[in-house]
């Protein structure tokens, strides 16, 4: 395969953002077919960008998941005869700087529905381009539509996405590997999440394939059975979200092989709601990019005045509380990266509802904690758990409860909270009965009747209800509807 050399050389550039992958990948293959026609060469950029790994949303972990996930890609450019650069420094600098090295002909890349900085970032990549006169192609990878102009037709949208053929990898005929990028090593994690998760998963096209592998052909007959419980989901769920998140594995390629599979309906038909929840969580910070600062219902936020109390977030963040499964639930999270969908809703409603803590803190120790950071369906299901959209109902979780039912004979709890282990399943749950565990933080039955007190005397503007219904509220079971009705689909079906 040919390596492009001289002055007066053009190339396409792939700019890999969280889409780590060659397959399915519309970007990378338009990029090669544009730049085989024309003649030109073809590289592949990833930029590590500073900033970005300052943020309170940002983590070791991730980062870990990221350089594995970029590895493996590599390898599989190589493949395709198409180099990958990667520099330290803001996409655009590294852009300028590769264009004073060798013309960029046209910049491609999936659309990336990410935090307000990155947001911000592909406002300047833009403008970057339009000041060099060169076009940015960008395609959709997710169900997601960019400057959607009305909710009722989103469903539309997804499908249309959903149902186009999976994108083949073409190969370039020429790249360029002495291209000169910025490479010094940079201080990922400033002051924020060090912890390494010992147990996370690992990045990477391979893994992910791997996993999809065994969810279909093993474990999707247990998943409805299993994802309420934290240790048989993180057996027997997908466990398929970090590969989602970094796409090094496409949502068609996901749907495309759940579609092959003629048994199990209810729960093929289960695990197909939550993909569709994926794009649909995600549409909503693509709508309004501030979701992770500012509530959906602001008024309703403000009525509500939680305090931020630093010693009683401390003993929530480091599974200190005193209430073994809200601690066990925080500890298994910072050593795996990872927890099932209701056990991530029980931590945040018990610190926004028991310990009345502001979610934005809270949303982003989660974040930081989760390998799979999805900024999208993160800080929607934040704003969501913690009530401040004024369109979902409340839901509080009694974690006394919710460890009884998951976890009767208190297995989870002894191994993450080995300090518990000597003690019988019951007094395990609630060891302020007769064991000896750190003194709880708040009663859960007070907190909770406090925070329902509090609730009840917050005044909710309904007409700010049905603007954020009608912006963001899900039209799948109701799809032609009128009314101001604000109800919306329950995700607690299991
Ligand atoms: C407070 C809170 C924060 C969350 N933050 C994230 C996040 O940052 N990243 C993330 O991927 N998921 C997030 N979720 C959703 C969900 O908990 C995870 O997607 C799920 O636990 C991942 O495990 P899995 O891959 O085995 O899921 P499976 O049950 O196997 O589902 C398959 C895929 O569907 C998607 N999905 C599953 N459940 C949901 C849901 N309720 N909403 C939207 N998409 C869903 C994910 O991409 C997941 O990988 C959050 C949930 C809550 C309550």
């Amino acid at each position: 395969m040919a390596e492009a050399h001289g002055v007066g050389r053009k190339l396409n550039v792939i700019w890999f953002k969280r889409d780590f992958r060659v397959n399915d990948h519309k970007a990378l293959q338009q990029a090669c077919m544009d730049a085989n026609k024309r003649g030109i060469a073809v590289v592949a950029l990833y930029a590590i960008e500073e900033a970005y790994w300052q943020l309170p949303d940002t983590s070791t972990r991730q980062w870990g998941f990221i350089v594995e996930s970029l590895k493996a890609l590599h390898a599989e450019l190589a493949n395709l005869n198409i180099a990958l650069h990667i520099g330290c420094g803001k996409a655009d600098d590294l852009l300028s700087i590769i264009h004073q090295q060798t013309k960029i002909t046209a910049l491609y890349s999936h659309e990336e529905t990410g935090n307000e900085w990155t947001f911000q970032r592909d406002i300047d990549v833009s403008k970057w381009c339009k000041r060099h006169g060169i076009t940015w192609h960008e395609y959709r990878q997710f169900g997601v539509k960019r400057r959607l102009s009305n909710r009722d037709d989103w469903l539309k949208h997804y499908q249309a996405i959903i149902d186009t053929p999976i994108a083949t990898p073409a190969s370039a005929q020429k790249t360029l590997r002495d291209l000169q990028l910025p490479t010094s090593k940079i201080n990922i994690a400033r002051g924020y999440d060090h912890t390494p998760a010992p147990q996370r998963q690992h990045g990477g096209r391979g893994a992910g394939d791997a996993l999809l592998n065994k969810f279909i052909s093993q474990n999707l007959p247990s998943y409805l059975k299993t994802i309420g419980s934290p240790a048989k989901a993180a057996e027997f769920s997908s466990r398929l979200s970090p590969y989602l998140a970094y796409g090094c594995i496409s949502m068609k390629e996901v749907i495309r092989r759940l579609e092959a599979v003629d048994q199990h309906k209810r729960q093929r038909n289960a695990f197909r709601s939550r993909l569709y929840w994926h794009c649909h969580f995600i549409q909503k910070l693509e709508d309004e990019p501030s979701l992770a600062r500012q509530a959906m219902h602001p008024q309703l936020d403000d009525a509500l005045k939680r305090r931020f109390d630093d010693a009683v977030f401390q003993k929530w963040a480091t599974g200190n509380t005193g209430v073994p499964w809200v601690d066990a639930c925080m500890r298994s999270l910072i050593a795996m990266g990872w927890l099932n969908f209701r056990m991530r809703a029980m931590l945040t409603s018990f610190a926004t509802y028991h310990l009345w803590l502001p979610w934005q803190p809270v949303g982003e120790h989660l974040a930081r904690l989760f390998v799979d950071y999805e900024p999208g369906i993160h800080w929607s299901q934040i704003q969501m758990q913690s009530g401040v959209t004024g369109i979902n109902p409340n839901r509080m979780y009694n974690p006394v409860q919710q460890g009884q039912k998951y976890d009767p004979a208190a297995h989870f709890i002894k191994r993450w909270i080995p300090e518990l282990a000597h003690l019988p399943a019951v007094i395990c749950h609630q060891p302020w009965l007769g064991g000896h565990y750190i003194t709880p933080v708040i009663d859960p039955v007070i907190g909770a009747r406090q925070a329902r007190a509090k609730l009840k005397a917050a005044e909710v503007d309904r007409s700010i209800s049905r603007r954020v219904y009608q912006k963001h509220g899900s039209r799948r079971r109701q799809p032609k509807r009128k009314s101001s009705n604000t109800k919306q689909p329950d995700l607690f079906s299991e």
